[in-house]
């Protein structure tokens, strides 16, 4: 069994079914991040070999699942809830079942920290956002000063990102230097639309509904100041997932699975570390990536010498195609079909908000947003099982910059429930497929 859904926990996945051992990968929903990992958040990953012009970040996660998925991994979309290591098989609760496995490995990554500063929760969404690609494009952001925080790879992307949208953009490093990587920080350099405030740290965020400015203080000149701002983005690094088994397996200092340098085995026989979990150091995809496929193949010498697998015996040699999305064209007035489940675009909003008496659920998402690209097939699944009786719209709020901004959208994905031109219900970010179909059974039952 394999726990995680990023790089490592795919390879880990791909490697572990060519071997027959047909693993089962949870690939997590909410806990620690989103479905896929961190590079479900970032825009393009041009480091990874293969790609000579670049991948975006969410593209290159769907190759490595429908890889994973074609040599027989089998996924479990949910989250796992509570690991008992203390007997065997080990036992994994997830969100709706329960499961057991001789032989476990961790790939469960690292979730993006926050300042906490005194006035966050208050503003978090309303102008304070952990996710420039996803939230960048909302109107509220259009021509308006910006500002990030940290100085790390992730940190030049999103201020890079953000000119795309703002007026200027802050760039707030703490300490006197960039972590990011040469060419990224040539970038920033190079970008007349950002200002590097070194030295300088957040201390908290002002506004009453939306934000409007942020106090920061400088350490060299030991004083206080507010910058007008109308967008805060987090890039401060991330805290590895360990809070399921920190008290069964050993945790190194920084509070990473402890695993021997280069080696996936963790303190305890059978339980294999891969990906950021046991990587404070290098923490690219391809580490998390090669080390993944280590855990799968130690995973299968451990099984094999302690005569605990039961290999597979396929009925097919070669594995089955791989499944590719389908990318549904924008709806114009030549191809709107009033009955069809999912349409994208103004066009077809506007023609079933006016004319269709069936409920209506609009996924408001942005092009390099991972979470909406986890959300949309979860919903389209949802909307499918209603047979028709319920519509979907997809609206890219970059395109359709006019919509977003009388939906009041200030985040990617949104989700809204409407029946007969009346808003009944709003979701932000992924959510799991029952509060959807609840929300829609409600509706139907509503009007019967
Ligand atoms: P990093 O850990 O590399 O950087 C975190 C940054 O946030 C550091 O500059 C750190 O400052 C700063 N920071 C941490 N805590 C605070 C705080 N409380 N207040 C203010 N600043 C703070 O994280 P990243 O997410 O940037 O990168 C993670 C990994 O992913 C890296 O290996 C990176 O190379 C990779 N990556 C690669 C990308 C690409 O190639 N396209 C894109 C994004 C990430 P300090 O330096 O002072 O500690």
């Amino acid at each position: 069994m394999i726990l995680g859904s990023g790089p490592a926990g795919y390879t880990a996945g791909i490697y572990a079914a060519r071997a027959n051992l047909k693993p089962v990968l949870i690939t997590g929903f909410k806990r620690g991040g989103i479905p896929g990992g961190q590079l479900m958040t970032t825009t393009f990953v041009e480091n990874f070999p293969g790609f000579p012009t670049g991948v975006k970040g969410p593209e290159l996660m769907d190759l490595m699942k429908s890889q994973a998925i074609r040599w027989g991994t089998e996924l479990v979309e949910e989250d796992a809830e509570e690991i008992d290591l203390s007997k065997r098989p080990f036992q994994i609760k997830t969100t709706e079942t329960a499961l057991k496995t001789h032989a476990l490995i961790i790939a469960t990554g690292a979730k993006a920290n926050r300042l906490n500063l005194p006035n966050e929760k208050r503003l978090w969404s309303n102008g304070i956002s952990a996710c420039a690609i996803c939230d960048g494009a909302t109107p509220q952001f259009q021509n308006e000063e910006l500002a990030v925080v940290g100085g790390g790879d992730s940190a030049c992307e999103e201020a890079i990102y953000l000119t795309k949208f703002g007026s200027h953009v802050h760039l707030l490093v703490r300490s006197n230097q960039l972590r990011a990587s040469a060419s990224m920080t040539d970038r920033v350099f190079a970008n007349p639309l950002i200002t590097i405030h070194w030295k300088t740290s957040v201390i908290d965020v002002e506004g009453e509904q939306w934000l409007e400015s942020i106090r920061i203080h400088n350490a060299d000149q030991h004083s206080q100041s507010s910058i007008p701002i109308k967008g805060l983005f987090y890039a401060i690094g991330h805290t590895p997932n360990t809070e399921l088994f920190s008290n069964q397996l050993e945790l190194n200092r920084k509070g990473y699975l402890f695993t021997a340098p280069g080696r996936p085995e963790t303190s305890l026989e059978g339980v294999f570390g891969a990906g950021d979990v046991i990587d404070s150091e290098w923490k690219q995809g391809i580490t998390a990536a090669s080390s993944g496929c280590k855990a799968a193949l130690a995973a299968e010498r451990w099984l094999s010498k302690n005569e605990l697998s039961t290999l597979i015996k396929r009925t097919e040699v070669e594995p089955q195609q791989p499944t590719k999305a389908i990318n549904h064209e924008t709806s114009t007035k030549e191809n709107f079909a009033q009955d069809a489940i999912w349409q994208k675009g103004s066009y077809a909003l506007r023609k079933l908000y006016h004319s269709s008496n069936k409920p209506l659920v609009v996924i408001y998402t942005s092009p390099g947003c991972g979470p909406c690209h986890v959300l949309k097939p979860q919903l389209k699944r949802v909307l499918k099982e209603f047979k028709g009786k319920v519509q979907g719209v997809e609206i890219d709020i970059e395109k359709d910059q006019e919509i977003a901004k009388q939906a009041n959208i200030n985040g990617t994905p949104t989700v809204h429930l409407f029946r007969e031109k009346a808003l009944l219900k709003e979701w932000k970010g992924v959510k799991q497929r029952s509060e959807f179909k609840d929300a829609i059974i409600n509706t139907l039952k509503g009007s019967q």
